[in-house]
Parts: C-alpha cells; structure tokens; sequence
C-alpha cells in the first residue's frame, strides 16, 4: 500500500421507517474523521460515496458505525438495499424483512453493479420497478420483479419474476438470482442483458 492512495467506501444510514435519515451527528462525524479534502458524492442510490484514505478504511469505518451509519464497498458490487420511507408504519410495510434483506445482499462483488429496490406495498414509491431486482411487498406475501432498465432511451420496467412469496422465501431467492449472474454472466453483462440471454424461465427454475 502506498501512502496518498484513496479507495471510495459508501455510506448509508441505514433501512429505517421515514427513509434514508442522515442525523446531524451522523453528517459531523463524516466531516470530522474523513478528512478536509475528500470528495463526498450524493449517489443516485441512496449511497454517499467518500473519498477516503485506503491506510485509515479500518479506523474511518469503525467511527462512522460508532454513530450507526452503515459502510459499504462501492463499485462493482450489489449496493445496500434502495427502500422505500415504510410510510405504512414499521410492521405493515416490513422494515424487519426489509433488514433482514439488506444485510443479506449488500456488497456482494458483482459483475455490475446491482440495484436491489424495496417497497413496502404497491404504491411502489422507491420505484421498485425501475430496479435490476425489484421487492414489493403485498399484503402478507412479497412479489419480485427483475430486469428494470431506468438508464438510456430504452427504459423497461421490471417484469414479475416471482409471486407471492414467504418472508421465509424472499432472501434464499434473492441470492440465488445474484449467484446465477454471478457465475453465468459473460464478463461485464448488464442484469437486463443476462437475463434476456438466459431467459427468465431459466432464471425462475434456478432461483425456486
Ligand atoms: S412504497 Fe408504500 S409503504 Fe413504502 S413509502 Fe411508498 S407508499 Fe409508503
């Protein structure tokens, strides 16, 4: 490692009912431990990516999780779960399941980087559609949709992948759709592109 090297960690406060609540002791400590001179980037998913000291990662990231933010890779991995702000109130719109999700997929290395969004019913106010891999809560049961293509001039929506899944089910489905892209895809595949190669009945027997 060579001194003045610098890596991008990213930065989250966590899946919480209201959204994504940065505290003003969450914004003082990011400004007191990284540094005078980083570069803090407000990504397009809910994620600010610092610009940090690669020799100081293991302090900066100790003392950022001090105060309850949540540390991520950034880059070529799945990034942590984009949810909504569970305005139908903790239980109802799953902020446990919705946890539970996060911490199971977040910065998994990734061909691409991967978006994983969440809604808590089907008004789908994070836009869950618009998402590589979209959950939507209904009711009691949860639906995913996969393949959202929000960039470009050929925006799709995500198509149903799967309906009516357990809690139980929901993660163990997740992570089998990363692992098949992680294994098949051919070098830097987009998520839409692997899937319209594979085929989405593969992909449902892989993952069921
Ligand atoms: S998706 Fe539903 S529960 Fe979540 S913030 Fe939007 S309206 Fe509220």
């Amino acid at each position: 490692m060579k001194m003045g090297e610098t890596l991008l960690i990213a930065v989250s406060p966590g899946i919480q009912v209201g959204g994504a609540l940065f505290t003003p002791k969450h914004l003082q400590t990011i400004g007191a431990v990284v540094g005078e001179e980083a570069r803090i980037e407000m990504t397009t998913f809910k994620q600010l990516y610092v610009e940090i000291p690669v020799e100081r990662r293991e302090s900066i990231q100790a003392e950022l999780e001090l105060v309850g933010l949540e540390v991520y890779p950034a880059g070529f991995v799945s990034k942590s779960l984009i949810a909504c702000n569970f305005c139908k109130g903790a239980e109802e719109a799953g902020v446990e399941i919705a946890r539970t999700l996060n911490q199971a997929i977040a910065g998994i290395e990734t061909p691409t980087p991967l978006k994983i969004g969440y809604a808590g019913c089907a008004l789908g106010t994070s836009e869950p559609l618009f998402k590589d891999i979209g959950v939507v809560k209904m009711r009691n049961t949860f639906d995913i949709y996969v393949g959202g293509e929000p960039r470009g001039i050929k925006v799709a929506a995500a198509q149903l992948f799967m309906s009516g899944l357990s809690e139980e089910q929901l993660v163990p489905v997740i992570l089998r759709i990363i692992d098949y892209y992680k294994t098949e895809a051919k070098g830097k595949e987009k998520f839409s592109k692997f899937i319209g190669r594979v085929t989405l009945e593969t992909l449902q027997q892989i993952a069921a």
